[in-house]
């Protein structure tokens, strides 16, 4: 059998009665081998009042209960559990919830007036009276976090939890690690079973040790806000230590999101444009549908959800379009495209490349640095110089030029940035350019999954309104709109 042990001493008992946690310890402990217990664990607390339950020793002693790690704990009286008859009440009923037999040291317990009466309070008190202390519980948790505390329960890989202080730090090793998740998912071309794949294979341990890396917990690390330094708690966003920087976080957002949307539709069939459309009547994803009309097979897209949990159930009455009919209209914008590449440049990255040469205006900006150091310069020098009875106007004036200097080069900053990424698209542009040659000569070839494949390269989205004739075979009476794949934009204000 294994037993525990928790003690607890007062400031106030230690200084009024003498009491020791060694004397504690030694009583207790020796009682749990009488008892046939051949493990004790201690869990103790020192110094802290008994008229609290977030005691780290006790919220210790009453988890390892939870996991069964012990089947006999030995207190020495009642008031070593709380100081509130409500709280030794909850603790013990949850104690022997748990199948753990309870042993108070000092006399048998049971046997006593106040053990007796203990006893039969706990056995009349009503369900919805403990639930009432359970949820003042709770409500401290929540307390400390309103107040930018963190509770108890801060489990996250990455960090570490003092309940001591309340503080979260990071856990270097596996800060490192999720640095990397976020680095590998935005920079190369792999998804969050790869990574898994990857961590397992580099022997990287998880948090609980014996684990494995899923997918699932590389996908929750990844939407974790906790990583940008808001940690959610139930509605509250708690402030921690950021990991990764946002530009990062955000990139990896739009990712999951694209591969959510791109998944989200059936793979049956061979539907080329699976996730990719819109309804702009309802706002539904349209995924394929395989449907009998006249008889006749036939595929389609609809933004018609049938099954359990869509909170939109789409277009009533239901919306089908033959999937013929809209995957001729979005091949077609395809090919025009890659015939003209400058065009899907211009229709993909038009904003940017719309913008004036940034260059020029970091030029300009420069220019405008030169001047203002000139004249800090020159401020400068009438101080030393001893001219004193301007001082005040001139350290204003010092203050402001600081100030517009600041503003300069922040302005310049988001330019190199907006520069950056000017040359990335035109880069881009001519890669399309050379890929669009080689597709062209052979795009009637395409295999399904080499069309669907040049599809998801190219198109962001697609957008449809209106409905189809059912059977007809034209597009009169619906709207396609095709939107080319724009590269990210981040140029920030
Ligand atoms: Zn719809």
């Amino acid at each position: 059998m294994r037993a525990a042990v928790y003690i607890r001493v007062s400031t106030d008992d230690q200084v009024k009665h003498g009491y020791s946690l060694a004397e504690q310890r030694e009583a207790c402990c020796s009682r749990a081998r009488i008892l046939g217990a051949q493990e004790v664990t201690v869990f103790s607390d020192e110094g802290i009042s008994g008229s609290t339950l977030e005691r780290p020793g006790l919220n210790e002693m009453r988890e390892a209960a939870r996991e069964g790690r012990f089947q006999l704990l030995v207190v020495r009286d009642a008031d070593r559990l709380s100081r509130k008859l409500a709280h030794q009440l909850l603790i013990t009923d949850e104690l022997e919830k748990c199948g753990i037999k309870l042993e108070f040291l000092d006399f048998d317990w049971k046997d006593t007036p106040e053990g007796r009466l203990f006893y039969s309070i706990r056995g009349a008190i009503a369900e919805y009276e403990r639930e009432k202390i359970r949820d003042r519980m709770g409500r401290g948790k929540e307390q400390k976090a309103r107040q930018g505390g963190i509770p108890i329960n801060f489990d996250v890989f990455g960090y570490q939890y003092d309940p001591e202080t309340g503080k979260v730090s990071y856990l270097e090793h596996e800060k490192k690690v999720v640095v990397d998740i976020f680095n590998w998912f935005t920079s190369e071309d792999i998804g969050a079973n790869g990574i898994a794949k990857r961590l397992n294979e580099n022997g990287i341990p998880t948090r609980r040790r014996a684990g494995r890396w899923h997918r699932q917990v590389v996908k929750q690390i990844l939407a974790n806000t906790v990583y940008i330094g808001l940690w959610r708690f139930k509605d509250m966003l708690i402030k921690v230590p950021p990991i990764i920087d946002e530009n990062t976080f955000y990139r990896a957002q739009e990712k999951l999101r694209e591969v959510r949307r791109l998944y989200a539709g059936k793979q049956k069939h061979g539907y080329l444009l699976s996730g990719l459309i819109t309804c702009a009547d309802c706002g539904n994803t349209m995924t394929g549908a395989y449907a009998r009309w006249w008889g006749k097979r036939e595929r389609r897209y609809t933004c018609n959800k049938t099954c359990q949990g869509y909170k939109n159930e789409g277009c009533r009455p239901a919306k089908y379009i033959l999937a013929d009919v809209i995957e001729e209209a979005v091949w077609g914008q395809i090919q025009a495209w890659l015939i003209d590449p400058d065009r899907l440049a211009r229709e993909a990255m038009g904003q940017i490349i719309g913008q004036s040469d940034p260059r020029e205006q970091i030029m300009v900006i420069n220019k405008h640095l030169a001047d203002i150091e000139k004249g800090q310069e020159a401020l400068i020098d009438v101080i030393a110089k001893g001219y004193l009875d301007h001082i005040d106007s001139i350290k204003k004036k010092l203050t402001e030029l600081k100030r517009r200097k600041e503003k300069l080069e922040k302005r310049k900053e988001e330019l190199l940035l907006a520069c950056r990424q000017r040359e990335e698209l035109f880069a881009k542009i001519d890669e399309i350019r050379e890929i669009s040659e080689s597709i062209l000569r052979r795009l009637d070839d395409l295999a399904f999954t080499e069309k669907r494949s040049l599809v998801r390269a190219l198109v962001k989205q697609v957008i449809v309104s209106g409905r189809g004739v059912p059977g007809g075979n034209g597009l009169r009476f619906i709207n396609v709109t095709v939107l080319a794949k724009i590269p990210e934009q981040r140029i920030s204000s």
